[in-house]
């Protein structure tokens, strides 16, 4: 069995040198010209001290210098831990610590932190400015081999160190081009964060496959729509809170048809959103996915998001998926734990076998979401395990409440999470960020739930805020919400 390949960039530049890799608003670069500076920034960090095996934290924001330094980086052999530059320093130091990285290397305007932290530390200018060593490049990379470690985003807990191989990225990246094809001029709008594993998987599949990427940091959502407009862009990965900005800036308009895949991931989409990209014709995949499975292990296609709205659609061919509840197999509408399969599946988690243990059994991975399918195997995400709120003993996902808000028309976000009653354990309590211009009261939000969710369902609260939390990646942090509800209703 094969368990390497040629080493992708390297393979990449040989394959196909004049093909364009990576644009940027004002700059450009084929393969052979990212292969070029990876190898020059692998010398570098070899004079550095930077040694194969060991781990590298990456601490900078989307930018051609950023690509080309997680490429240098396995080029020597070195595990990358890509960092989220939304982190304080506080959390970046924990994450240093807990991985046991043996560098840092961080954009410019981190350098100060330097003096404070005992890994030996150097900002990208001061790297740029080394000589370069001879160091022999890994013409190979082994499946088995970590490629990459990127912290889950604490989205629930304590962030845990995903271990991604090769092997993860190489069997994504294979599993999502058997889904979406691979035409001649695709090339994949880039506004996620490379430090996230949505964003770095596209710039897996970019050396794979040979496809261009073109890179827009920060995300904005009238730019993302003016190039899409242009025809540069086949594709786009985005976070519903991105792609519903660019609705709303879009208007009346709709994107050119050789716009192809809008992939939508990070959480549940809400379905009025995906009800005016369905009458927009705009080619939306839902998919699901997480850190741990090296981005989507399941879509939904564009053609059943009429029939299948709100689905996260079947599992890619290399990824095998079932729920479970009470340790059987559920039936089909019955909801359960979502558990996986496949070679993109993390082997587990940086110094944390007992998470490791209880995440991935007899070779399955737990998720902790739950979800259910339907009795053609169409995937429903509900919810996290950990945010289910349990009240008079029934059992409510917060997911479906925030989809009943979500479809008032004077609702742009929200954000539902339990609160302590005496009488029920917990109720639900909402949060709720109105549309620019919009008026509505919370009784009147309060009276439209109750037309829409059973009695335990609706929210006993709801708070009108300017803001609801969210992470480096969009994400909702519902257990962050408490925090919204002023001190004296506490
Ligand atoms: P942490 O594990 O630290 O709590 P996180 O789970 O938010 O962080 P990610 O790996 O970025 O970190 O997110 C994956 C999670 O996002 C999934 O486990 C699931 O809960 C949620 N998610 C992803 N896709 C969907 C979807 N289509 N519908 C509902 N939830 C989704
Ligand atoms: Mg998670």
């Amino acid at each position: 069995m094969y368990t390497s390949t040629p080493n992708w960039l390297m393979q990449r530049a040989f394959l196909t040198p004049e093909r364009i890799a990576i644009y940027s608003e004002n700059e450009q670069k084929t393969f052979a010209q990212l292969h070029e500076a990876a190898i020059k920034k692998a010398g570098k960090l070899a004079h550095l001290g930077v040694r194969k095996g060991e781990i590298v934290a990456l601490l900078m924001r989307n930018s051609i210098n950023m690509v080309e330094m997680i490429h240098a980086l396995h080029y020597i052999g070195a595990v990358v831990l890509l960092q989220n530059v939304r982190l304080t320093v506080h959390e970046l130091v924990w994450q240093l610590q807990d991985s046991g990285a043996k560098w840092w290397i961080v954009g410019d305007e981190w350098g100060v932190y330097k003096d404070e932290i005992a890994v030996p530390t150097i900002t990208t200018s001061e790297l740029e400015k080394l000589p370069q060593d001879d160091v022999p490049l890994q013409e190979q990379y082994h499946f088995d081999d970590i490629a990459t470690i990127m912290y889950t985003s604490g989205t629930t807990g304590k962030p845990k160190g995903v271990l991604q191989t090769y092997g993860n990225h190489w069997w994504s990246a294979v599993g999502s081009v058997l889904n979406l094809g691979l035409y001649e001029n695709d090339c994949w709008l880039a506004a996620v964060p490379f430090f996230h594993v949505s964003g770095l998987s596209i710039l897996m599949r970019s050396v794979i496959y040979g496809m261009s990427v073109y890179m827009m940091d920060p995300f904005d959502a009238k730019k993302a729509n003016e190039i899409i407009m242009s025809g540069k862009v086949t594709m786009m990965s985005v976070v519903s809170a991105m792609l519903q900005q660019m609705l709303s800036q879009l208007g009346e308009r709709t994107y050119p048809c050789m716009f192809r895949c809008m992939l939508l991931g990070g959480g549940p989409a809400p379905k009025p959103l995906l009800e005016v990209c369905r009458d927009k014709n705009i080619p939306v995949y839902q998919t699901y996915g997480m850190t741990e499975t090296a981005s989507q292990m399941a879509t939904l296609a564009p053609e059943y998001s009429i029939t299948k709205l709100g689905s996260a659609g079947k599992p890619l061919f290399p990824v095998q998926l079932r729920i479970e509840t009470e340790g059987r197999a559920a039936r089909s509408y019955e909801a359960g734990e979502i558990v996986v399969k496949g070679p993109n599946v993390t082997k587990g988690y940086l110094h944390r076998p007992e998470a490791t243990e209880k995440a991935i059994r007899d070779g399955w991975f737990y998720t902790g979401d739950i979800g259910y399918v339907d009795e053609e195997g169409f995937l429903y995400v509900l919810d996290r395990r950990s945010d289910l709120i349990i009240s008079g003993g029934e059992n409510i996902y917060p997911a479906e409440i925030e989809a009943v808000l979500l479809s008032h028309e004077a609702v742009e976000e929200a954000g539902v999470t339990g609160i302590a009653d005496e009488r029920w354990g917990q109720v639900p309590c909402a949060f709720v960020k109105l549309k620019n211009g919009c008026v509505a009261t919370t009784e009147q939000l309060t009276a439209f739930c109750q037309t829409q969710l059973a009695k335990y369902k609706v929210p006993k609260r709801i708070y009108i805020v300017d803001e609801l939390p969210r992470n480096a990646a969009k994400k909702l942090l519902r257990r962050e919400l408490l925090h919204l509800i002023p001190k004296d209703q506490r």
